[in-house]
């Protein structure tokens, strides 16, 4: 079997009208699908991270990778990624460059799944967990009394665990006091502070008991700076969705930096490099917790990963719904559980019905403007 051909797929599928609104909608309408294909016409899918510049990800696969791709036995996974790592160097360690490493490789282990008719879990060891928990990823919201309608919308519908992207104290308090003791809450800053600010928001934090705080410090490679604010706080640390490959990991943990680690599948290198970075963490005595905001195959590799793995940290579910389901059958959780996809492969396919119909850019749409 050789690889045919590598196709880079960019869409906007948008949310549905959420209740309340959330000014972070527009950001999660981008996805990359990536399909390997074969001459014995057998393919494979995988996802690259598609938030900020979805047609260079694109762009990178179709140009930089492809050619390097034909032709070539697509089960040799790790001889591939390898060659990929190796001719990317100068400009693919990290950001747009890996995460289109990242989508390729995904579906280099699907289409082995396939070949194998294994589902995926079966391939990198067998299964541990064959359900895993899920914590609902709440969206940016205008208000503390928004952030406290959703929080109490998805620990009704049975989430035992529930993370904030908020900035701001009083929307934690708003979200504990809506949910009350029992449920865990996280929160997400995204990477707004100094490490000085950093640590006064930690210590306010304090008495809403999070689970963890999330990417406290600008800029987000600064790892002293978040080694200072777990050394000065109750509250664990948790960060790593923007760091690549092993060695980055590498870097990030031996700073002592984190409680928890957070690699992304489509972005840190894949599968491979994923499983590498959680043998890493256990050495060190740090957990691991995905970062997984998809709707797509990112979300079915990291259910194998996590089922492969065990652990019992939850796995991320973005708080919102696309207009259409882009894999069909879709991924969707229960009472706060996901069910891993038992198919060979990712266990799903991506809907061809839904790609035609989501184009990005859309037909006669010019995606930026050059002046
Ligand atoms: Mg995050």
């Amino acid at each position: 079997m050789k690889i045919s051909d590598v196709q880079a797929i960019p869409l906007a599928i948008p949310p549905k009208p959420m209740t309340p609104p959330s000014p972070w909608q527009s950001r999660v309408s981008k996805q990359i699908v990536v399909r390997i294909l074969t001459d014995e016409g057998l393919s494979g899918v995988g996802e690259a991270f598609a938030l900020g510049a979805p047609l260079a990800v694109c762009n990178v696969i179709v140009e930089g990778l492809a050619p390097l791709l034909r032709g070539q036995d697509p089960t040799r996974i790790e001889y591939l990624v390898d060659l990929l790592h190796r001719s990317t160097m100068i400009y693919g360690r990290r950001g747009i460059g890996m995460f289109a490493i990242s989508g390729v490789e995904i579906a280099l282990w699907d289409l082995l799944g396939k070949a194998r008719n294994a589902p995926l879990y079966e391939l990198l060891g067998g299964i541990v967990s064959p359900r895993l928990p899920v914590y609902a990823s709440l969206l940016r919201y205008d208000s503390p009394e928004d952030v406290a309608s959703a929080a109490r919308d998805y620990a009704d519908r049975g989430f035992r665990s529930i993370k904030l992207h908020q900035v701001d104290v009083a929307s934690v308090r708003a979200a504990r006091e809506a949910v009350g003791p029992d449920v865990e809450l996280m929160l997400d800053t995204n990477c707004p502070w100094t490490p000085a600010e950093a640590i006064t928001m930690a210590r306010a934090l304090e008495p809403y008991r999070l689970f963890w705080l999330e990417e406290p410090v600008w800029p987000p490679e600064d790892y002293e700076g978040l080694a200072e604010v777990r050394r000065a706080s109750t509250v664990r640390i948790a960060a790593g969705e923007n760091e690549s490959t092993l060695f980055g990991f590498r870097d990030l943990i031996a700073r002592r930096a984190v409680d928890v680690v957070q690699p992304s599948v489509t972005k840190v290198g894949g599968i491979s490099e994923f499983r590498k970075v959680a043998t890493l963490a256990t050495a060190a005595n740090v957990e691991l917790a995905p970062h997984s905001p998809y709707f797509g195959p990112g979300l079915a590799a990291t259910l194998h990963l996590m089922a492969s793995l065990g652990g019992s940290l939850p796995v991320e579910m973005f708080a919102c719904e696309l207009e259409a389901p882009l894999l069909t059958p879709p991924i969707v959780a229960r009472d706060g559980w996901f069910d891993v996809p038992t198919g060979p492969g990712l266990g799903v396919e991506v809907d061809e019905a839904v790609i035609r119909r989501y184009p990005y850019p859309a037909e006669g749409e010019r995606p930026f403007v050059l002046t």
